[in-house]
């Protein structure tokens, strides 16, 4: 038998141990299927008691209360269902900083990290007054990062979500550069267009517009592990018929609202970047490109350069 009767070890609940306890979620979780039962099982016990994981280590004898391995085993049975550990926890982390999530926003990624070296390698050759654009913002990882990093940076984040944009506007708020960045609501550059013309924030273009848009093809949805396909939020992953969707629409518009000199720089999925170059290629405008390549050696993200 491989299940675990949590009625039965709640009756006895005063035996057990951190130790213990520990043991029997790792085995539960590890039964449905998920990559690091250990990991989870302590990050899960970790929150139940509200003490950090070197906590755990140093008081695993020490013998739970009735209500703390009840809550412990709430998170252990959500976790079970494939619920985003990030989700449970309703934090991760990104570049170093914690960000709060909830299942509005995507969960930010390490891959995402590549993209915010490559915006602040950006601003060191910029210097001041540098204005940065993030559409699909989402939990806003990527504005509030260049925002903590940067000096003089004035960012603007875009999101058709409004729940998302609350997110972000306390993932900002949390980091206290909510003075720096500007969470407006909208589908892409549609906030800075007005009827139909293009208007300028500040007198100003951006120096550099960078987007994690979506863009999964929407028939590979369904084939994606669980904790994405069942928790994260559909409009955020899902990029239409071969993912290029929201990609296409940024790298037609994106010139029209960049300074001389500017750049594009683009989160892209799977053997995209051909197409991508394409694209780019149809308006004659972009000059150089470059891309950078994620920890599996996937090319992941695409830099434009326009005169
Ligand atoms: N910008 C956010 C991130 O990189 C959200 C991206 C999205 O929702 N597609 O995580």
């Amino acid at each position: 038998m491989t299940g675990i009767d949590i009625k039965e070890f709640t009756v006895h609940s005063s035996q057990f141990t951190v130790l213990r306890i520990l043991k029997q979620a790792e085995e539960e979780i590890r039964v449905s299927g998920v990559p690091n039962p250990r990991l989870d099982a302590e990050a899960l016990l970790s929150r139940a008691l509200d003490i950090d994981r070197v906590g755990l280590y140093t008081q695993y004898e020490r013998i739970l209360s009735e209500e703390e391995v009840n809550n412990f085993f709430g998170l252990v049975k959500r976790r079970n269902k494939r619920e985003p550990l990030q989700y449970i926890l309703g934090n991760t982390e990104f570049f170093g900083l914690g960000f709060i999530v909830t299942p509005d926003v995507l969960i930010p990624r390490p891959e995402t990290e590549l993209l915010v070296e490559e915006a602040l390698k950006q601003f060191t050759a910029y210097g001041s007054q540098f204005t940065v654009l993030d559409l699909c913002t989402g939990s806003g990882c990527i504005a509030v990062t260049l925002a903590k990093k940067l000096e003089g940076v004035r960012i603007y984040g875009v999101d058709i979500s409004a729940r998302a944009l609350r997110v972000a506007k306390e993932n900002a708020r949390r980091h206290r550069v909510e003075g720096k960045i500007n969470f407006i609501q909208g589908d892409l550059f549609e906030p800075f267009t007005v009827h139909g013309s293009r208007f300028t924030v500040h007198g100003c273009r951006f120096n550099l517009i960078v987007s994690n848009p979506p863009y999964i093809p929407s028939s590979e949805i369904d084939f994606l592990q669980e904790e994405v396909k069942d928790y994260e939020p559909r409009e955020a992953l899902d990029g239409g018929n071969n993912g290029l969707s929201f990609l296409k629409r940024i790298i037609k518009e994106a010139p029209d609202y960049l300074k001389a000199g500017g750049s594009l720089l683009l989160e892209i999925g799977y053997g995209q970047k051909e197409r991508v170059y394409e694209i780019a290629e149809e308006r004659e405008i972009y000059q150089t490109h470059k891309v950078i390549k994620d920890f599996a050696g996937i090319e992941r993200v695409v830099k434009l350069n326009i005169r």
